[in-house]
């Protein structure tokens, strides 16, 4: 649990002012990898593992940024900030604090304290989460305020533009609009979305492979890239298909031997994926959770063998999960090439759950895994000053 009133103490102590104070959470994704930069659907949730962000007025032209995580302050004169990164972690904060600039709001010179307990790089949106409770601090001192999917918006550019990663949505607004209890069905193309309740009697189990992933370059983009290529082709035959979202199972039929192998199979997950995100949602509604785990097994299969985004330790993972009392469902989650899995579990199973696949992950592996126990949580907001969350 993050201390917040500990984190409003040594703002005040290091920067001599009160300050405000919010806080945006990290998130799993229950179902739907890769679809949200194809205009399709995912599901997340929001977890209780969030970034923290104290910030109080500078009365001077910089910016001073400090992350408790790394230990480090960083000093920016406000106009020098600029409109790219320089591959360090401040990126996250000071490409907020651009984008907003170039939207032509104006942020003073400012002291921010963030501090998170997200894991770092895990697959569940530290970034997203960092992004986000910056960025209701700088509207808060700029004294401005702007719809959550909007928000949402500024910080995936900043991700994508100042950062240089070339994440979709989906982890920004489920920062932003995520409520207690509930998975979030988001069409990343129109940004509707539904709120589906998780039943009461289940725990999100989210275990760590401890494999690093990376999204700054790498295999993420490679596979952007590949979606991309099997997009163009779809398009030059049928003009409406401008986002996978728009393809059917029919058009890869069709048009797939047109493909390199291995685009078709990156793009039939992904049409594949929108199908049965959808599905899950309906699922869930309707209390189906034997329908529920079926589509997060066929998910993983699909991401597995189709996108080719699993590790060997992730699948030992998954396949160990199953088996076990109380396990609905299990999946790898986020980005893909190691970080979490998600799993959806009956809570008075769970602690046995988490000790059972430590063991079993350790013999078979040599890793240590961590496992985090979350429900699903609220949306970024503003901590009031007696609130320890
Ligand atoms: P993920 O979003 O899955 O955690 P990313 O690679 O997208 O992984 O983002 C992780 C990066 O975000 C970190 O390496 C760091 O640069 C930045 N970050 C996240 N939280 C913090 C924090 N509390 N303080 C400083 N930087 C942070
Ligand atoms: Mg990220």
């Amino acid at each position: 649990m993050l201390d917040v009133n500990g984190i409003r103490k040594i703002h005040k102590e290091r920067f001599g002012h009160e300050p405000a104070v919010f806080i945006a959470p990290g998130r799993v994704n229950l179902i739907g990898e890769h679809t949200d930069y194809a205009d399709g659907f995912v599901m997340p949730a929001a977890i209780d593992f969030a970034t923290v962000a104290a910030i109080s007025p500078s009365n001077d032209a910089n910016g001073t940024i400090l992350s408790r995580n790394f230990g480090q302050t960083i000093e920016r004169k406000m106009q020098d900030i600029g409109t790219q990164g320089s591959h360090h972690w401040s990126d996250y904060p000071f490409g907020v604090v651009s984008i907003l600039q170039q939207e032509g709001i104006n942020v003073p010179g400012f002291h921010l304290t963030l501090e998170g307990n997200v894991p770092l790089g895990a697959g569940l949106s530290s970034s997203a989460s960092i992004e986000v409770a910056t960025m209701l601090a700088m509207l808060h001192l700029a004294r401005t305020t702007l719809p959550l999917p909007k928000i949402a918006l500024l910080c995936q550019r900043a991700e994508n533009d100042y950062v240089g990663a070339p994440c979709g949505i989906m982890d920004q607004f489920v920062s932003c609009c995520g409520a207690a209890d509930s998975a979030l069905l988001l069409d990343c193309r129109s940004l509707d979305f539904r709120l589906a309740p998780i039943p009461k009697h289940l725990s999100l189990v989210i275990c760590n492979t401890m494999v690093k992933h990376s999204h700054a370059g790498g295999e993420y983009g490679i596979r952007r890239a590949e979606v991309e290529e099997g997009t163009a082709i779809l398009h030059s035959h049928r003009p409406e298909i401008r986002f996978l979202r728009d393809a059917t199972m029919e058009d890869l039929d069709r048009w797939g031997h047109e493909m390199p192998a291995n685009v078709l199979k990156r793009c039939r997950h992904i049409v594949t994926e929108n199908v049965r995100t959808v599905a899950a949602a309906d699922a869930l509604e309707a209390g189906d959770l034997k329908t529920l785990g079926r589509l997060m097994a066929e998910a993983h299969a699909s991401y597995r063998d189709d996108f080719e985004a699993s590790c060997p330790e992730a699948d030992i993972m998954v396949q160990l999960a199953l088996p076990l009392e109380g396990c609905i469902g299990a999946r790898l989650t986020g980005g893909g090439f190691g970080g979490c899995t998600v799993n959806l579990v009956e809570s008075i199973y769970a602690e046995q759950f988490a000790s059972r696949i430590a063991e079993g992950y350790e013999k078979e592996t040599s890793i240590r895994p961590e496992i985090y126990m979350s429900r699903a949580s609220a949306g970024a907001h503003k901590v009031e000053h007696s609130g320890t969350n």
